[in-house]
């Protein structure tokens, strides 16, 4: 059967990148923004501040110490995004941090937010870090969207 080309490039609307800051992400940003720009869609960023460990009195660790610490992880990586979605120019309310498990926290924001796909970084995994899974497995195992796993270059 005849491809309708005419539509094609239009299968996506919401194209939701999971940011994790690390140096190589430009290359997940880029391709996401020229799928965005292929498709037509909305371009939406997220970063999850992943739970500390509760810390333990015998460990002789303060409890307001962890609660300070996430406050402030928040907050840094909100200003972040928003630099982030000012340069891409993405407008905050499509600029999401949360707190908790990328895994969970990406793919609830996909699907509370109509995104149709989800755009992750992947980085080549051998022993005990292959093991262990990866955050790009968990988004694709919740996911309820279509994914890329945009490959990253081994350090
Ligand atoms: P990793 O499994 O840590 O190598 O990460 C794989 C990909 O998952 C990254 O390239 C990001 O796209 C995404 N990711 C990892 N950590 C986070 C995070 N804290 N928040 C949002 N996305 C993340």
């Amino acid at each position: 059967m005849p491809i309708d080309l005419g539509n094609t490039m239009q299968i996506y609307q919401h194209i939701l990148v999971a940011v994790d800051f690390i140096e190589q992400s430009h290359a997940v940003l880029d391709k996401a923004r020229q799928l965005a720009a292929c498709h037509k869609a909305d371009l939406s960023l997220v970063h999850v501040v992943e739970n500390m460990v509760m810390p333990d009195p015998g460990y002789g660790m303060d409890t307001v110490l962890e609660v300070d610490l996430t406050t402030e992880m928040l907050h840094s990586a909100q200003s972040k995004l928003a630099e982030l979605g000012k340069k891409l120019g993405i407008p905050d309310e499509r600029c999401w941090v949360e707190l908790g498990s990328p895994k969970y926290e990406v793919t609830r924001i996909a699907e509370e937010n109509g995104v149709d796909l989800i755009v992750v970084g992947s980085h080549g995994r051998h022993g005990l870090a292959l093991l262990l899974g990866s955050n790009a497995d968990g988004v694709l195992h919740h996911a309820k969207c279509d994914m890329l796993a945009v490959r990253l270059p081994d350090n």
